[in-house]
């Protein structure tokens, strides 16, 4: 086929996992072919099965530490391939650092060989714990480089870095997303992150764990949103990094309170100690991505939280998944 009727391309690294599967099928149907590179350590088959019977998907297993061989050309490069949730990262603290090091360096070869856009999956955590608030793309950040956390922010910091040092030196086309807290179906119930902790214990009917008092505020941006702004980004002449999330900030009670409500629950909280740097404070500023992007999130959190609800509660009827936390 020649390059004008080829249709366009797209890897996503990480594809098999919760934000890259999504993302996936939203480039699906949009009309790209896409190559989904995965070595299914914290993603699943599962989250891709639907889409191996489609023609335009291709599923390898590969790992990102390793130097990338598609054996194709490739147009766009969005590189998520990392362990992201807090459990996953402190079971697998190496992996997560050369993830972020020598995956993303991988990525950014194969991209500028095949002078393909790169958009690097970095996140709100580069923050640390911030003194700003909400956070522009401007703060530098307060991270802790030798607390438990760092395997993960220092990991996607150094691949900002690389990112940048790429496009200055190879003027490689990278754009940098950093991405505020994403929920929505295909979480893994066990995976600790706040959502699918407390719809698992929601379902269960059992009281809701909170760490510290629960004032500590989250911005939670539904799946979708997130896989829209990932393609925005990368269809768009912006370099970065650009914050993608929902500024519609709620504290860690209101959000079980929530959860409790659309379950048809009442909340019974079990506080349990602090987390160490676990950040008081977490909301984007979207300005940047509404400006240059056009993009901002239209799902609201209550309508996000319903449909999640409703994946979790089929899925347990289903018996599908292990809902034990
Ligand atoms: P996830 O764990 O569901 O997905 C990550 C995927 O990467 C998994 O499928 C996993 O198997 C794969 N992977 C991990 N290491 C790999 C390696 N060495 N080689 C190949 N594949 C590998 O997590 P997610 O929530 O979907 O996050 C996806 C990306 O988005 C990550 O880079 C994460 O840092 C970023 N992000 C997510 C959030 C969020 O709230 N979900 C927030 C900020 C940033």
């Amino acid at each position: 086929m020649g390059v004008l009727n080829r249709r366009r391309t797209a890897l996503v690294t990480g594809g098999a996992g919760f934000v890259g599967s999504h993302l996936c099928e939203r480039l699906l149907a949009r009309g790209w072919r896409v190559v989904c590179l995965d070595n299914l350590s914290t993603g699943s088959a599962r989250n891709i099965e639907h889409l191996t019977v489609v023609p335009e998907f291709r599923f390898v297993e590969a790992d990102v530490t390793e130097p990338l061989e598609l054996g194709e050309r490739t147009d766009l490069v969005f590189h998520l391939a990392s362990p992201a949730s807090p459990r996953d990262y402190l079971r697998l603290p190496l992996e997560t650092l050369r993830a972020g090091s020598l995956g993303t360096e991988h990525a950014l070869r194969l991209a500028t060989a095949c002078d393909a856009r790169l958009v690097l999956a970095s996140t709100s955590e580069v923050y640390g714990d911030p003194e700003v608030h909400p956070q522009p793309e401007s703060y530098p950040g307060r991270v802790n480089p030798v607390g438990p956390r760092s395997v993960y922010d220092e990991a996607k910091r150094y691949a900002e870095a690389i990112t940048a040092a790429y496009r200055r030196e190879f003027g490689t086309r990278t754009a940098i997303a950093r991405i505020f807290n994403t929920y929505g179906p295909r979480m893994r119930a066990d995976d600790g992150r706040l959502v699918p902790t407390f719809i698992t214990q929601a379902l269960r009917d059992r009281p809701f764990t909170v760490n510290g008092n629960g004032t500590q505020t989250r911005s939670l941006c539904y799946v979708d949103d997130t896989a829209d702004g990932l393609i925005a980004l990368a269809l768009s002449d912006a370099h970065g990094p650009v914050n993608l999330g929902n500024p519609d900030e709620r504290s860690v009670l209101e959000i079980a309170e929530l959860i409790a409500a659309l379950a048809g629950v009442d909340l019974r909280v079990d506080f349990r100690p602090e987390l160490q740097d676990d950040p008081r404070q977490r909301c984007p500023d979207v300005r940047t991505a509404r400006g240059l992007l056009r993009w901002e999130p239209v799902v609201s959190v209550e309508e996000g939280l319903g449909r999640t609800l409703e994946w979790f509660r089929e899925e347990a009827s289903a018996g599908a998944r292990d809902v034990s936390v």
